[in-house]
């Protein structure tokens, strides 16, 4: 059986969820917008889910999850709504270790619109630099964009804090969920955050749907126009599989968030210790505890993160280089080029992300096989 460590890339869709999508395929296959019994069945599933997704982050109120085509639509709609909603305002604050969803865009609207956008470094640790937040911040900004937990290292970010000294230059905030929601607990409640986004296929639900929280009260502007779905902030008939799949996934990942504080970290730790002992000299990359619990970036200095994985991948286990998607180019990631980590450790970086259906010998496979990938190739580079 091949070991599947790249849950940050995605996961499996959980059996419960693809059991719950299943009718939506076939008997349940009206438009929830129809007022008929077709689509009156319809419309109660999709309503269940945006209830659990609301139990899953710790939302006060009801209307406030809007449904996406996934995490990157998500992030599409937080920063160009709150460019056209903040009048007279015309920057963004973010950092240099978002996803490409947010800074693509990013480099987009700074090219094309003429937005000024601040990204803001992080340490050696992976930690933002917290004065040049604060210096960022001001009349101008109509958003401050912060990922919860960065997708390679698994570096949480003080988001409720952030969000605060946004609020406090009169800005508006948003959160890349992606990576967080599912592996650490959310309530959004205690927190002043505006819009998060979050996505399927990152908590063991389906491809191609996520969705935003937009606080109520918010100032919104859709970025897809069409229909009156979502009370008019996404047109467009809803993917109501997906969207049950979605609610299934929440429920599931609620129900499973202490596992994944425990047995799950456990599996991590258990790994990069191992590592440390076996396969020194080598890096942990990110903020210590101050993690995700399932997330292991490993820099293995002087080796070449490609031929690691290559060698990993014959030997059946899945891990991934730095990110998903900076894996192909030739380029280190972003992330780790903006904690100048060491250039003898850059390309040798492997992420290992786990999920709820990893064990413990899962991880003992690796810790048999790493050792001995690890010294073959450093017998072939020179010292
Ligand atoms: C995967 C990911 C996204 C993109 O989500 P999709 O649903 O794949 O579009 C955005 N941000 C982060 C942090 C991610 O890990």
């Amino acid at each position: 059986m091949p070991i599947y460590l790249d849950n940050n890339a995605t996961t499996r869709v959980d059996p419960a969820v693809v059991a719950a999508m299943l009718p939506y395929f076939t008997e349940q296959f009206g438009n929830a917008s129809s007022s008929h019994a077709f689509g009156a069945t319809v419309a109660g599933g999709v309503k269940a889910a945006r209830k659990s997704l609301q139990a899953l982050l710790g939302t006060a109120f009801d209307h406030e999850i809007v449904f996406t085509s996934g995490g990157t639509e998500a992030d599409n709609t937080a920063l160009l709504s709150a460019l056209a909603t903040q009048e007279g305002r015309t920057e963004i604050v973010t950092t240099a270790v978002e996803h490409p969803a947010v800074l693509s865009l990013a480099d987009h609207l700074e090219a094309t619109r003429g937005i000024i956008v601040h990204r803001i470094g992080v340490d050696g640790r992976g930690r933002l630099d917290l004065d040049a937040y604060a210096r960022a911040l001001g009349p101008r900004t109509a958003l401050a964009s912060v990922m919860w937990a960065n997708n390679e290292t698994g570096t949480l970010f003080p988001v409720a804090e952030l969000a605060a000294m946004a609020h406090a230059a009169g800005a508006l905030f948003h959160t890349d969920a992606v990576q967080a929601v599912g592996k650490v607990p959310i309530d959004l409640k205690f927190t002043e955050i505006d819009i998060l986004s979050l996505s399927g296929h990152k908590l063991h639900g389906p491809k191609g749907i996520g969705a935003l929280y937009v606080r109520k009260g918010t100032p919104f502007r859709p970025l897809i126009w069409g229909g009156p779905q979502e009370r008019r902030r996404r047109g467009g008939t809803e993917n109501v599989p997906g969207i049950i799949g979605l609610g299934a996934a929440a429920a599931l990942a609620l129900e499973k968030l202490p596992e994944e504080l425990t047995r799950v970290r456990a599996l991590r730790d258990r790994l990069e210790e191992g590592i440390r002992q076996q396969a020194a000299p080598c890096l942990v990359l990110g903020d210590g505890d101050n993690r995700l619990p399932n997330t292991a970036n490993i820099a293995f200095e002087h080796l070449e993160g490609e031929a690691m994985l290559h060698n990993l991948n014959k030997a059946g286990i899945a891990a991934s280089l730095g990110s998903a998607c900076a894996s192909g180019s030739m380029e280190p990631s972003h992330v780790l080029r903006a904690m100048q980590v060491p250039a003898s450790a850059l390309r040798g970086a492997i992420r290992f992300s786990f999920s709820r259906d990893n064990t413990v010998d899962d991880v003992d496979r690796v810790l048999q096989v790493l050792p001995e990938i690890t010294a073959k190739l450093r017998a072939t580079v020179p010292a």
